[in-house]
């Protein structure tokens, strides 16, 4: 199975001030993809971070490193200079990028007052950099991205703003080193999740003990228990081969616990209960709850 491991960039995510949006949406991306992420890193704004983090993830064997943030045009922006030089070459700048970049920025700047136009030549020349020796991603703000080659790891280099890296990805995923690195038939690694009401972590670790002694070995699947909202949540992530024996771990645990798993299709509890009362009209009176029985009902699209 590929691994490929993830470097979220930026002090402001490291500092906590903006949380981290990428990291958690390109883990889930790349395992519809059949990639498996070892780590997501984050480091602030400094060249000497960056480069330990992607020296740290080549030295665990990924074979996929993606980077998101630092761009743009300002000083603190310095990941595809980094990357560059980590994969051993340099960047070059590009013209014609320069000039697609200005069409784009233009009528935005026509619009703004005391416009200072020798700083935005200046922040564009920057962006209009690409790497002598890899791939550009074209731009959906301003800042391209890049796939670069560095020993054999490849690295994807994406904007930090969540919907311009979002809106990148298909471009990345199409790019020619990155097909070549998935192969031709590329599977999603599977996820599913439990919840069950009523019963404890314990209870659901004694029943996989006991899941192991009667199906035999279940290392081939991936298990997390986890309590939320008095919910035990258990997800499980396998590759396309241990599915047959996915589904005979969850008829075990249906068997021994069928009256508190309520959801095996990922639906919370919220969900079913508003399946429950589809096409019914409701009143809630409720007290000391600060409305909360209502205001998760109404949650449920179409509820009102
Ligand atoms: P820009 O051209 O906007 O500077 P950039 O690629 O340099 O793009 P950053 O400077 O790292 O990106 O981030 C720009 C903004 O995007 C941040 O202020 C932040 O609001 C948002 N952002 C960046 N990284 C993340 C992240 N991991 N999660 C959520 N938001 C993020
Ligand atoms: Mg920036």
């Amino acid at each position: 199975m590929l691994r490929a491991g993830i470097v979220v960039t930026g002090t402001e995510v490291l500092t906590g001030r903006v949380a981290d949006a990428n990291g958690p949406w390109l883990s889930e991306h790349l395992r519809e993809v059949g990639v498996d992420v070892a780590h997501i890193c984050v480091c602030g704004d400094r060249r000497e971070d960056l480069t330990a983090q992607l020296r740290f993830l080549a030295d665990q064997g990924v074979d996929l490193i993606v980077t998101s943030g630092g761009l743009g045009p300002t000083a603190d922006d310095m990941t595809l200079p980094t990357v560059a030089e980590f994969a051993g070459t340099t960047l070059i700048f590009d013209a014609t990028l320069e000039a697609a970049i200005m069409n784009r920025l233009r009528p935005i700047a026509d619009r703004w007052e005391n416009v200072d136009w020798e700083a935005l030549r200046v922040g564009i020349a920057k962006q209009a950099l690409v790497p002598a020796r890899g791939e550009v991603l074209d731009p959906v703000g301003t800042a391209p991205g890049a796939i670069m080659n560095a020993d054999g790891v490849l690295i994807v280099v994406l904007p930090g703003p969540p919907h311009e890296l979002q809106r990148m990805w298909p471009s990345a995923l199409d790019a020619a080193p990155f097909r070549a690195l998935l192969g031709e038939d590329v599977t999603a690694i599977e996820q599913t999740t439990l919840r069950l009401y009523g019963i404890t972590e314990p209870d659901i670790a004694e029943t996989l003990r006991l899941a192991e002694g009667e199906l035999g070995s279940l290392a081939a699947l991936e298990i997390t228990t986890c309590l939320r909202r008095s919910e035990v949540e258990v997800v499980t992530r396998f590759e396309a081969d241990a599915h047959p024996l996915w589904t005979r771990l969850h008829e075990f645990i249906q068997t021994r616990h069928g009256a508190a798993l309520f959801s095996a299709d990922g639906s919370t509890v919220d969900d079913v209960v508003a399946r429950l009362l589809n096409g019914r009209r409701l009143a809630v009176a409720e007290s000391c709850t600060a409305g909360l029985l209502g205001a998760r009902i109404a949650d449920v699209p179409g509820s009102s």
